[in-house]
């Protein structure tokens, strides 16, 4: 049985490391015939925020990553997390620190002098309960081993090992009786039934103060097993440092509204991101769902391209139904539903030449445009000199093609280049402008027909001597 998680916590939008990591837990739940659970690690009161949880719900809907069952809030299960705290205490696996601000600023200054990392140690961990101070706040730690060492058998990083005297007695309830994050993870991935918890590898370190939980807690009741960890590298940007915002965008929302990325293409694009099947580049959900294995996770970070990521997205663009383009390309151009059918007309040449939604949408805009055309600066050259009498010659063709398909367009307009003995790009390209009003287009017959022969005549005529 594999039970996997995401646990992000809602202090912002989901991002980019967030999106893989729950994509490579929902693939490996997936695959396994498992189940993947999401659980919002809202503790953090003050960050936490429900635009948050909005944004991180939403980009999950958007990638087609379903979780199981409703979502877990953590913050609701405080009483549940203090209760194991409390149960520790009773069996001797943690206990009750009475030690001062003072006393803990005086250990940290002496650690520091000596140039060494704080390993806190407490005189309450063995002291006779009965000298504890009454009405003296105190705080629970853990009782952490500090003999031998701890090792980890990670699916991705391998055998990694911590001495436990580099280990502290960390917090696990606060003197407000509020559980501390490393509890409540530990808590709450037990009490879902977590076997397997993947995520980034900055939470590597976090993993050996977890351990010594379940251990604890194996110890009082049994059925706290290790979970089995794959830590899995972070996304740096192309200079190889961390990514962050000055890589480019780091939210998933903004690739889908700034940037014009078909979810599908981005599911894909964070696929290949540390994890890779051969040199296949084009992977479909279902087939990454038969493929995914941890065992193919790198164990170095993988940089964010755009390029790639975009190259990707043309892929998936010209791979996509005309209807759902359309209906996309229609609410991003604002043409409103009645511009569907003409849109989804045109698909099959808008898409051909496309990299992102946004760029669909601007080379659509001809379509809706009213005569006479507001002609774009960089295509005004065209239409100057020779062009009005050319076009000219364009509409008397044109006007005589009975039927009004690419082929006879085709043939029609070289003719008219042949007559007058010029190339074909010296009548395609005022033509193209006269249609569009832009330098670039879909091709040019597909837009005579896609814009038919009534605006086709319509907008060379607006042009022609
Ligand atoms: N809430 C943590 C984060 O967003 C994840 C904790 C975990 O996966 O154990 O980084």
């Amino acid at each position: 049985r594999v039970v996997t998680r995401f646990a992000p916590s809602p202090t912002g939008y989901l991002h980019l490391g967030g999106a893989r990591t729950a994509l490579f837990n929902w693939l490996f739940a997936r695959h396994h015939g498992g189940t993947f659970l999401l659980r919002i690690e809202d503790t953090d009161r003050a960050r936490s925020t429900q635009p948050a949880i909005d944004a991180i719900l939403d980009g999950m809907r958007w990638l087609g990553l379903d979780w199981d069952g409703d979502a877990i809030f953590q913050f609701a299960r405080a009483d549940r997390h203090a209760a194991v705290a409390h149960a520790m205490v009773a069996s001797g696996h943690a206990y009750r620190c009475y030690m001062t601000q003072d006393e803990i600023a005086a250990q940290r200054a002496a650690a520091q002098a000596a140039k060494q990392p704080l390993r806190l140690r407490s005189p309450w961990r063995d002291a006779d309960p009965a000298t504890a101070p009454a009405d003296q706040p105190f705080v629970l730690r853990l009782k952490a081993p500090r003999d031998g060492a701890t090792a980890i058998d990670d699916l991705v990083q391998g055998i990694v090992t911590v001495q436990n005297a580099e280990l502290d007695d960390m917090v696990l309830l606060r003197s407000d009786g509020t559980p501390t994050y490393m509890l409540a993870v530990v808590v709450d991935d037990h009490d879902m039934g977590v076997t397997h918890v993947i995520r980034g590898d900055d939470h590597l370190n976090n993993a050996f103060r977890q351990l010594p939980i379940y251990r604890a807690m194996n110890a009082v009741e049994g059925g706290w097993p290790d979970p089995i960890y794959a830590h899995i590298p972070l996304i740096h940007g192309t200079d190889g440092a961390k990514m962050s915002k000055r890589h480019g965008a780091v939210g998933v929302e903004a690739y889908r509204d700034e940037l014009g990325i078909l979810p599908e293409a981005f599911g894909n694009y964070l696929l290949r991101l540390g994890w890779g099947h051969g040199d296949d580049e084009i992977i479909s959900r279902a087939q990454a769902t038969e493929w995914f294995d941890l065992a193919a996770v790198g164990k170095s970070p993988s940089r964010f391209d755009l390029k790639k990521l975009e190259h990707l997205n043309g892929h998936y663009i010209r791979e996509a139904d005309d209807d759902r383009l359309a209906a996309l390309v229609a609410a991003i151009g604002g043409y409103g539903s009645d511009s569907i059918p003409l849109l989804r007309r045109a698909m099959p040449s808008l898409k051909a030449r496309a990299a992102n939604l946004n760029e669909l949408a601007t080379n659509a805009a001809f379509l809706f445009a009213t005569r006479p055309l507001a002609i774009d600066p960089a295509a005004a050259d065209l239409l100057a000199g020779e062009a009005p009498s050319i076009l000219a010659g364009v509409h008397a063709a044109l006007d005589a093609v009975h039927h009004w398909d690419t082929e006879a367009l085709e043939t029609a307009v070289r003719q008219v280049a042949e007559d007058r003995g010029v190339k074909l790009g010296q009548v395609a390209q005022p033509l193209r402008a006269a249609l569009t009003g832009r330098k670039t287009s879909p091709g040019i017959f597909d837009v005579l027909v896609v814009l038919g022969r009534e605006e086709s005549l319509g907008r060379i005529n607006d042009q022609m001597a």
